[in-house]
């Protein structure tokens, strides 16, 4: 985990960047901004930086430090998260503040990160205030919260704070690419502009959109044996809606129709729904239909009329 991994927000990249290379980070930081805008990966970049070990630039990304901490079990970073319950209450805070007067396993530093720090009632702040004003040496506390102004003043003012803000569209699509290479293109810079650049929230979207295409996908499969042509035209109609998701139904058709003709050679773990598709034609007709669907998919990559698109992938899909 880099700095450079944060998408957008360069002028806090450069100022931390500066900091970091001056070993002169705060000891107490509150990383603010919208859900899904990166605060988790931030707090784990600046968590990655004070358990590196590395003499150069910090996190080098190679040492044990930051290998452990990229895999969440290094023994001197502490999370804590205010949406548990009972994680960020007084009792919680006091056995924290208490921790972090002992040395540190085995990194030059411990960290305590405390996620959701709004949720921190005004006793557990106060509690915390005592360790953020006399703070133990190579201690650094994190703090995340939707808005600093959700905490209380004195915990603020003892604090640095770090607003995100959620990157370009173009480079929110950049980043999605990357953690979502399955993806097609046109539904990545769809979800990125739909969500305004925020990387969390177009991850969420892509996920709960795949149901969407899955569907229509399957519901045009399964409208090809009809007799009736009526079935088919309106399922592939579905898709005229956009290109983006035009894209996204045809990919699933791909998996779906591959699956069909290995469910047809009588594959176990084909799914439930191949292999109850896979029944209803034969095998012949399923091994030309996948290169039709693969065919029909590269068509797309044309910048073709929708309408005309889904009236033609009607005609191919019924022709034997
Ligand atoms: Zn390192």
């Amino acid at each position: 985990m880099q700095l450079s991994d944060l998408a957008g927000n360069e002028e806090l990249k450069y100022e931390l960047s500066e900091a970091m290379s001056a070993r002169s980070l705060p000891h107490a930081v509150i990383i603010e901004g919208e859900k899904g805008v990166g605060k988790r990966t931030l707090a784990s970049m600046l968590a990655s930086y004070a358990v590196c070990t590395s003499e150069g630039v910090r996190p080098c990304g190679v040492c044990s430090g930051c290998v452990k901490a990229a895999k969440n079990i290094h023994p001197d970073i502490f999370t804590a998260d205010g949406m548990n319950s009972g994680e960020l209450n007084i009792e919680s805070i006091r056995r924290i503040r208490s921790d972090a007067y002992i040395k540190p396993n085995e990194a030059p530093g411990k960290v305590y990160i405390l996620l959701n720090c709004e949720k921190m009632l005004a006793a557990a702040q106060n509690a915390f205030l005592k360790v953020l004003e006399e703070p133990p040496e190579n201690v650094m506390f994190i703090m995340t919260a939707l808005s600093s102004a959700n905490l209380l003043q004195t915990v603020r003012s003892r604090s640095r704070i770090l607003t995100l803000y959620p990157p370009s569209v173009s480079e929110a699509a950049e980043v999605l690419k990357k953690l979502r290479p399955d993806v097609s293109q046109e539904i990545i810079l769809q979800s990125a502009v739909d969500c305004g650049g925020n990387i969390g929230a177009s991850l969420e979207l892509i996920a709960s959109g795949g149901e969407e295409e899955k569907k229509a996908a399957e519901e045009i499969f399964r409208a090809i044996p009809q007799t009736s042509e009526y079935d088919l035209m309106v399922a592939s109609g579905k898709i005229a809606q956009n290109r983006a998701f035009a894209v996204a139904v045809l990919d699933r058709l791909c998996g779906l129709s591959s699956e069909c003709v290995r469910a047809s050679y009588g594959a176990a773990d084909a799914g439930s729904t191949a292999k109850e598709l896979a029944g209803k034609l034969s095998r012949k007709r399923l091994i030309k239909l996948q290169s039709t669907i693969l065919h029909a998919r590269d068509v797309l990559n044309i910048n073709v009329n929708l309408n005309f698109y889904s009236t033609w992938l009607c005609a191919v899909l019924r022709s034997e």
